[in-house]
């Protein structure tokens, strides 16, 4: 995900601000053109506010603890732009926070959709009945699921920074594996957090999966002061990583 402190253009219209109905779901960030979200397409990226986890590292946290200090985006501005956008922009990346706890997210994805763009999610996996009802309804067409470290309870909660039902997790990547679905699996690698030992494990369990990828933690402005500046692993080891991974899971 990219980071909406640094990364996001907002530009309501103060004509449209008011439009919007009240129970329409918030918005909080919309970067126009994203060439990295969604490899090999152009997108724009919507955030949306709040998250059921609180991963030490989130770069977004701002939107997760203090949505209210972020303005809506009113819908109406974002999907006009999105039209005007038409052959510049592939799709829509639906990021956050996360995206899954909103109610009315489907209503949300179903008009861009009717605006014939392509939509991917980015979740954290954690609402496994919203992910497959969203694709099975044919709302998605990709997938990226976060997933914070090996599936035993006391590595999950300590990289989710909150008690996480791991069978919802299993559940979401049992499903994702189905390939009904473009998906990528990515985990956000943290020194303090994640040994080599672990991602090794990892990708055991996610053995015949198309992907996973690592992350390299950002340590300017973790949710967990204590993590900032600490150091991130050097790109080579992540390289290294990722080949041992790639030889694990198409094993
Ligand atoms: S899942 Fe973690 S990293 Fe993603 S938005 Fe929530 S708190 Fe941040």
């Amino acid at each position: 995900m990219e980071s909406i402190a640094q990364e996001v253009v907002s530009l309501p219209h103060e004509g449209l601000r008011r439009t919007i109905s009240e129970e329409a779901i918030s918005i909080k960030g919309f970067l126009e053109t994203s060439f990295v979200d969604w490899p090999g397409k152009v997108v724009s990226v919507l955030f949306l506010p709040q998250c059921n986890f609180r991963c030490p590292f989130c770069h977004n946290h701002s939107l997760i603890i203090n949505p209210e200090g972020h303005e809506d985006i009113p819908r109406t501005y974002i999907m006009a732009r999105l039209a005007e956008l038409e052959g510049w922009v592939d799709g829509v990346c639906i990021s956050g926070g996360e995206p899954t706890i909103h109610p009315r997210l489907p209503a949300l994805i179903a008009e861009i959709k009717g605006l014939g763009l392509l939509v991917k999610l980015d979740t954290n996996g954690s609402r496994p009945h919203v992910l497959q009802s969203l694709v099975e309804e044919g709302l998605v067409d990709c997938v990226a699921m976060d997933i914070k470290a090996p599936l035993d309870e006391m590595s999950y909660a300590r990289a989710a920074g909150a008690p996480v039902d791991l069978e919802k997790i299993r559940k979401s990547i049992c499903f994702l594996q189905k390939g009904k679905v473009e998906y990528q699996f990515r985990t956000t690698v943290v020194p303090a957090l994640h040994k080599e030992e672990d991602l090794l494990h990892l990708a055991h369990h996610l053995s015949g999966s198309s992907s996973l990828t690592l992350q390299n933690f950002r340590p300017a402005d973790p949710l967990d002061p204590q993590l900032k500046g600490t150091s991130p692993y050097p790109e080579e080891w992540l390289k290294e990583m990722g080949e041992k991974i790639g030889s694990i899971l198409h094993h």
